[in-house]
């Protein structure tokens, strides 16, 4: 995926490449897509705010933002 002369789904101008970003304690995470539902494990009683992901499709996401009108569309790769 790059940038390309994918029109946009909404006005028809240009789309360019992206990705999304989790910005979390400090550090930037490229965000990922996992099928399934989030599933938060329990250590001794308590639920983590942590998601298993383990065994699951696990792909990263990137996405295409119109220049023109901002709409964006994600796709995992
Ligand atoms: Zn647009």
């Amino acid at each position: 995926m790059s940038d390309t002369n994918y029109p946009c789904g909404k006005c028809g101008s240009e789309m360019g490449m992206g990705f999304l970003v989790d910005r979390t304690d400090n550090s930037d995470y490229v965000l990922r897509w996992v099928e399934g539902e989030p599933v938060h494990p329990n250590l001794l009683g308590m639920t983590l705010k942590s998601v298993a992901t383990q065994g699951r499709q696990d792909l990263g996401v990137r996405s295409l933002r119109c220049k023109r009108c901002g709409f964006v569309e994600l796709y995992a790769v």
